[in-house]
């Protein structure tokens, strides 16, 4: 096998990337993890991860990531705050160019995550954690007791809605169109839910905000007419969608329709040796926790690819 900076080098500092370093530095592995801010990725960005198992009292994202990042750390895998602008999947080893240069690696796991698609609209960024939201798996506690509107006709609004109308007196649907995306069977359990309304043919066009600056409610836009108005609410939960972070493997992985990675409950993506492990593969269930396990089993079968490639 020809020389390499590293046996594995982890794309992304997420639960699934310092899950496959842990893994990987306890089986000897080298294991370099490239990350662009700090650990824990996406999940360090919630305040309150209560669906991650042995914290019974929840736990702060943030401090999660630096603890998983410190788990990787105690058994020999290293991380670089670097961002990184170019894979070379095809060569051996394969070959990772960051900000500060280029790294070797003979294996690559992939965990750039997935970031909820935006409305883009002037001021959302600032309402995250004050009335705006993009999982309500993750944020609807914070909303229990009040009216909030769910954006969105797929899959993922029709759970929301579901979720929300258990903790919420009154759950508004809106979606752009007259007819939903999602599964019959999840628009006859929305149908049937009494606290949930439906505002067909309708978007946002404006937030409308109180004197604390956190949501009130929303401007909506008839799509048909034009004609807009006021809904009151206090959350407003974002399900249009979601944007995997592809970009770096454009044309040099199998893709599928909506961007995500091919890759099976393996991890193993269409390069050998290549890895994607967490929201940015192919799976229906994305979850801190299901990231993590991904990376438990990208290190497993990163090994066995190592010991095969040590045999040719
Ligand atoms: P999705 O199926 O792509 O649906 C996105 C929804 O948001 C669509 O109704 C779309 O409207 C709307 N939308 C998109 N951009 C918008 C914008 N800029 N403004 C307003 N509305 C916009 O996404 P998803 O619901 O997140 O689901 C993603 C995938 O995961 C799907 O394949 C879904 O089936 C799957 N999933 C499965 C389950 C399950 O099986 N339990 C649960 C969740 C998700 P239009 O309809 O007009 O395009």
């Amino acid at each position: 096998m020809h020389q390499a900076d590293y046996d594995m080098i982890v794309v992304g500092g997420g639960p699934g990337g310092y899950t496959a370093a842990l893994y990987g530095a306890r089986a000897g592995l080298s294991v370099l993890v490239l990350e662009m801010l700090s650990a824990g990725g996406q999940m360090a960005t919630t305040e309150n991860v209560d669906n991650y198992p042995g914290f019974p009292d929840g736990a702060d994202g943030f401090e999660l990531g630096e603890k998983m990042q410190q788990g990787a750390h105690r058994f020999g895998a290293i991380t670089k705050y670097e961002e990184v602008k170019g894979l070379t999947l095809n060569s051996q080893p394969k070959r990772v160019q960051t900000s500060k240069g280029e790294y070797t690696a003979h294996t690559i796991v992939l965990s750039t995550g997935a970031n909820p698609r935006r409305l883009n609209i002037p001021g959302e960024d600032s309402l995250v954690g004050r009335g705006v939201a993009y999982c309500a798996t993750c944020d609807g506690m914070y909303y229990r007791g009040k009216t909030v509107a769910v954006l969105g006709g797929g899959n993922s609004a029709a759970e929301e809605a579901l979720y929300l109308s258990k903790i919420c007196p009154k759950v508004y649907l809106i979606h752009r169109r007259d007819a939903l995306r999602a599964e019959k069977s999840s628009e006859q359990a929305l149908r049937q839910t009494e606290n949930i309304e439906f505002v067909w043919n309708a978007a946002v066009e404006d937030f409308v905000l109180g004197t604390d600056q956190s949501l009130q409610g929303l401007v909506l836009k008839d799509t048909k007419d034009g004609h807009t108005w006021q809904l009151a609410c206090e959350g407003a939960f974002v399900a249009i969608g979601r944007v995997p972070n592809t970009t770096l493997v454009t044309d040099k992985l199998e893709l599928n329709a909506q961007g995500y990675i091919v890759a099976d409950e393996t991890t193993r993506t269409s390069v050998p040796g290549v890895f994607a492990v967490g929201d940015v593969r192919t799976k229906a269930v994305r979850q801190i926790v299901t990231a993590a396990a991904d990376g438990a089993v990208a290190a497993h079968f990163a090994q066995e690819y190592l010991k095969t490639a040590t045999q040719q």
